[in-house]
């Protein structure tokens, strides 16, 4: 009998913990906790059912575990394994910070429902040694990080919460003393009324559900735009996705969590743009593995500093995915296509040619290589009914869709209107010197680049 010999163990874990501080009071046999090690929830399950069997195993333990903290199994009482979760601390609604001591910690921090919400760790460069979020009903795909994270403080997940959220656990294990920071905006609330009201900076949301069509690339610190352009980007990722069934679009470089150039913080800008999120790096979709930032083409370096596309060597661009998406960025919601649209007031354009976008873009920039494949996508796009009279025109002409030199391995998309207000929480500046980075005339740093495989990761002008 498994469980008949999980109980003497049991009940030597029980005596353990009597002698703990805080739980010799409750503890009795029945009640001994069985200490289930898994610091990620991906983990709970499989280790339920090592621990148990798979017989005494039932669905509602983990998720009750999950949102508990505990768990009763017949007799057995589950508890989470504190040594791997480490200190519990509470970050409520009332505070926007607490500062952490070295060590682990499970922050269970508040969060409204139906907000956007950015959780940030501020600290020594090199301080973090691990980051989980833990997210909860609605929040279960929640992850910290990205594709080309490279672990340094601050580190930030941005995330939207739905209707039901109280709070996101965040385990953190830090070898410095670090500041743990919340900040929360409206979710982009209405078509009506973004151009006149100056709209907050937010991190953009981690994918949360099955088909959001995109996936962080760039260091969540440098995903930040504003809250009307995350909205819009949103949108034109799921229809793309609806529509293709494709793989995911990353996203890359935004602006840094205070407005400022991505990689500001390390002393090597990396655009002379980027500045108050109103300007968007993408991958490029691909018709071979991912859709990530990615030379598609063979790069030519003539003159020297410019890096551009060789005639006639595109390769796997996914052309038609493109085309669709930029379209779609422009065209704005439709409702009849959109199931979330459905409860937004009615908006019509100032032109009075259907709903108003989200966002205005103000410029695509694209090597002409893959300009001249988009349009003939679009062509075809058009003729099928997919794309309307006025898309099709705007993104016919050269003043909205253009060649630029380097954008050889991302598609850059820049909104109009006012740069995004950054919100006191993320109001701080981290020079290089405080990162423990080398200064940025050192060629070795050349190498901490997301892209260094690329040409547009030295020295990109956009
Ligand atoms: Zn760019």
């Amino acid at each position: 009998m498994r469980l008949g010999r999980r109980f003497s163990e049991l009940a030597l874990l029980g005596l353990v913990s009597c002698i703990e501080p805080g739980l010799h009071a409750r503890s009795s046999l029945t009640e001994a906790p069985l200490q289930i090690p898994y610091d990620h929830e991906d983990a709970l399950a499989p280790a339920l059912e090592r621990e148990l069997g798979k017989d005494q195993l039932r669905t509602g333990h983990a998720s009750r575990l999950r949102s508990e903290g505990s768990a009763s199994v017949g007799d057995v009482r589950l508890t989470r394994a504190r040594s791997l979760l480490g200190e519990r601390i509470e970050l409520g609604l009332e505070q926007d910070s607490l500062t952490l001591l070295p060590g682990r910690w499970t922050v269970h921090v508040a969060v409204p429902a139906r907000h956007h919400v950015t959780i940030g760790v501020r600290g020594p460069a090199g301080a973090l040694r691990k980051l989980t979020i833990i997210g909860g009903p609605g929040l279960t795909r929640l992850r910290s990080g990205a594709l080309a994270d490279d672990g340094r403080l601050p580190a930030f997940v941005s995330f939207e919460t739905p209707r039901r959220t109280a709070e996101v656990l965040v385990v953190i294990d830090v070898d410095h003393s670090v500041q743990v920071l919340r900040a929360v905006a409206e979710r982009f609330p209405s078509i009506d009324g973004a151009a006149a009201e100056a709209l907050p900076l937010v991190g953009f949301p981690s994918p949360t559900e099955g088909r959001a069509g995109y996936q962080l690339e760039t260091p969540p610190r440098y995903s930040f735009v504003r809250a009307d352009v995350a909205a819009a980007l949103k949108r034109a990722f799921k229809r793309t996705k609806r529509r293709f069934r494709r793989n995911a679009i990353t996203i890359g470089d935004a602006s840094q969590w205070n407005g400022g150039r991505p990689a500001t913080d390390l002393g090597h800008r990396r655009h002379i743009s980027h500045e108050g999120g109103r300007d968007v790096d993408l991958g490029l979709p691909s018709m071979q593995g991912s859709s990530r930032i990615w030379t598609r083409c063979r790069v030519v370096r003539t003159p020297p500093d410019r890096a551009e596309c060789a005639e006639d060597s595109v390769v796997a661009f996914d052309a038609e995915r493109m085309a669709y998406f930029l379209a779609t960025l422009i065209d704005g919601p439709r409702r009849a296509e959109d199931d979330a649209s459905r409860h937004r007031p009615k908006a019509v354009s100032p032109s009075g040619h259907g709903p108003r976008p989200h966002a205005e873009i103000e410029a695509i920039l694209l090597d002409r290589a893959y300009i001249a494949e988009v349009r003939e996508a679009l062509a075809k796009l058009y003729e099928r009914g997919l794309v309307g009279a006025a898309t099709f025109a705007q993104l016919s002409e050269g003043r909205l869709l253009r060649h630029s030199p380097w954008h050889v391995d991302h598609v850059h998309l820049r909104f109009a209107g006012a740069s995004a207000v950054t919100p006191e929480a993320l109001d701080f500046e981290v020079l290089p010197s405080n990162t423990g980075m080398v200064a940025a005339d050192d060629p070795s740093d050349a190498r901490s680049g997301p892209r260094g495989s690329t040409p547009a990761g030295s020295a990109a002008p956009d």
